[in-house]
């Protein structure tokens, strides 16, 4: 049996997130033989030929997809993007030198908690005063050229916002991409790191992308924790120790269907797409959304019914019986999302749509 002839359900899950069909239906068929080594690649050793190969490759793809030059290197670490919260001012934060925030959501705060616990936040900009439902204009950022470095989550994944253009900072620049890395084009050179839980646009959970331009690896300590200094794992090209190989198999498989479609400009033009035809089934009094236009994330799409929580519920359990899943709004903001990254097609957000016409009809 393949897995086409499977029922497969309209996926708006926030993450872990729907991977493309292609890329399961080839992993199904290399499972439990892989390149003709008679085991699957979850039994071999990381320092195998045949694996050398896999994380040779994705980190290959990664560099093309996002012209990454030879000044960063792309690590596949564990930890999730939370322990980059943590490893990130360990080994960025100099002495005596805040770290510059713009606060745009419950990841951002996470993040800075963990960073007062190492150095010191100095929050240059927030959306909270209006429950993150936009991004700071770029002309109020006040950017300090004597920070440690300057710190954005570049798509806030539960608030729906999503940063269109990036500031220009005088510190490196350090952002979250989590739950939109690989949707758009980006210029990573404006960038000292990035980094990105895998489980939203590029593959499984228990893998993190980090892209980090090499000068900064000279910072950290070197009493630090041996697993937690990027120069470690950059030195071993992230073999330091056994990484997630199965993950970064995956991602490896993601970023060969996103070349073959065509690249970031085919998937950005495609993705941008998929969002205005959802973000226009807004009428503004049935369904409305609470983000401010020219804030709204291509990646996650937040709204509301009438702010009737009761409505919103029948919405979630129709729609689920319909075949459309994970569209209940993040538990600590209620609503509703529907997320639809790289991997959701675009027949999923017409489902969509059409569902959404037909509850409406029934219970405007
Ligand atoms: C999901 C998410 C995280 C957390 O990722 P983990 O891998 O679960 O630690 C952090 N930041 C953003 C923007 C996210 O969307």
């Amino acid at each position: 049996m393949t897995i086409t002839s499977v029922k497969r359900t309209h996926n708006f899950s926030a993450g872990p997130a729907a991977l493309p069909l292609e890329v399961l239906e080839k992993a199904q068929r290399e499972l439990v033989d892989f390149q003709s080594a008679g085991m699957s690649v979850m039994e071999m050793s990381h320092r195998s030929k045949e694996f050398s190969g896999v994380i040779e490759s994705a980190e290959a793809r990664a560099r093309r997809l996002l012209n990454i030059s030879d000044e960063y290197a792309v690590l596949f670490l564990q930890g999730g993007a939370s322990l980059q919260f943590s490893m990130i001012p360990m080994n960025l934060c100099l002495p005596g030198k805040s770290v510059d925030v713009v606060n745009t959501g419950s990841w951002t705060k996470k993040a800075i908690k963990e960073l007062n616990k190492i150095g010191e936040s100095n929050i240059i900009a927030s959306s909270e005063d209006k429950n993150f439902s936009y991004i700071p204009s770029l002309d109020q950022l006040n950017f300090n050229a004597d920070a440690s470095y300057s710190y954005i989550t570049s798509n806030n994944t539960i608030a729906g916002t999503q940063w269109k253009e990036f500031p220009k900072t005088p510190t490196p620049l350090v952002a979250d991409m989590s739950s939109d890395i690989v949707s758009r084009k980006i210029n990573v050179n404006d960038f000292g790191i990035i980094f990105a839980g895998a489980q939203k646009n590029i593959g499984p959970s228990g893998v993190t992308l980090v892209i980090i331009r090499k000068d900064l690896l000279e910072r950290a300590d070197a009493a630090l924790p041996t697993m937690l200094q990027y120069r470690t794992h950059v030195d071993n090209k992230s073999l330091y120790n056994t990484p997630p190989t199965f993950g970064i198999y995956m991602i490896d498989l993601v970023f060969e269907w996103l070349e073959a479609k065509g690249g970031l400009d085919a998937i950005e033009a495609i993705n941008i797409q998929k969002a205005k035809r959802l973000y226009d089934a807004f009428d503004g009094e049935f369904y409305i959304c609470p983000v401010a236009e020219g804030s709204r994330s291509d990646m996650n799409v937040v709204f509301r019914i009438q702010n009737n929580e009761e409505l919103e519920a029948q919405f979630v359990k129709e729609a689920t019986a319909a075949g459309l899943s994970g569209l209940k709004g993040h538990r600590s903001v209620g609503g509703l999302r529907a997320s639809i990254y790289n991997a959701c097609p675009e027949e999923s957000v017409d489902a969509l749509i059409s569902f959404m016409k037909d509850f409406e009809s029934r219970n405007r």
